[in-house]
């Protein structure tokens, strides 16, 4: 895996706005930040291997320069069981992109572990010009596009800084289980908030950055979506 700076100049010097999604999990690896297991496939026979490899269920989504919103363009397909569903999965992703983005350049298809379902949250950073980067915790879903239930502290945080976060949100009570669900791993939010506030100050050509959404479980958390925007 290449480092950092490195990932983000190839992506400027292709003038491109944005990182994709392997790219964006890719640098999340490289500061400690669990994300699923992916790898991207160019064909048809790359992608079945691929999820042979990975182990079904996976996920498919597309890979593209010019889509940041991959599921509006029908370019995410979960729960693919089986050989048979993959194949079709495959195709449905690019027909489903060529009719919803037919000028997209398709570069292949994202293959990636099925992430069992959790408490879905999000870590977001975020420049601001005047205070620099900041940090952003939330639940995900109707939380943070309904609700608007996030908070903010300027980069970098310290650990104090991500608890006091977690507790704030009104939503903070369903991190600690409810109605049968169990608590949730709140060790692992803020192993990750501390690893993307040192990620932010680290790479200041990064102007956002959203891992949405991130699964809490009642032992550890996976990124399921990464997307990094360039200054
Ligand atoms: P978008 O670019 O539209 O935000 P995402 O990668 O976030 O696309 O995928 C859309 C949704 O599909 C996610 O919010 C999540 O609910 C589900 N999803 C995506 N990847 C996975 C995965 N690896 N495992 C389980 N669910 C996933
Ligand atoms: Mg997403």
């Amino acid at each position: 895996m290449k480092n950092a700076e490195h990932i983000i100049e190839k992506a400027l010097k292709e003038n491109r706005k944005f990182l994709l999604e392997s790219e964006s999990k890719d640098i999340c690896k490289l500061y400690g930040i669990p994300v699923t297991k992916f790898k991207v496939a160019e064909n048809l026979e790359e992608a079945l291997e691929y999820a042979e490899e990975i182990g079904y269920p996976v996920v498919f989504k597309i890979v593209s320069p010019d889509i940041i919103h991959k599921s509006d363009v029908g370019g995410v397909i979960i729960n693919i069981k089986n050989r048979e569903d993959a194949e079709k999965a495959y195709h449905k992703i690019i027909e489903n992109v060529k009719k919803n983005k037919p000028d997209a350049r398709i570069k292949g298809i994202f293959v990636q572990e099925m992430a069992p379902e959790g408490l879905e949250v999000i870590v977001g950073a975020i420049k601001d010009p005047q205070f620099g980067p900041a940090i952003m915790f939330g639940l995900g879903g109707i939380f943070v596009e309904i609700l608007k239930d996030v908070t903010f502290r300027i980069a970098p945080i310290t650990r104090k800084d991500a608890e006091e976060m977690l507790r704030e949100i009104r939503g903070y009570p369903l991190l600690k289980g409810f109605r049968g669900s169990p608590p949730s791993d709140e060790e692992a939010i803020i192993d990750i908030m501390m690893k993307v506030s040192k990620l932010i100050v680290d790479l200041p050509q990064i102007n956002q950055l959203d891992l949405n959404p991130i699964f809490v479980y009642e032992k550890g958390a996976k990124v399921v979506d990464a997307r990094i925007i360039l200054e």
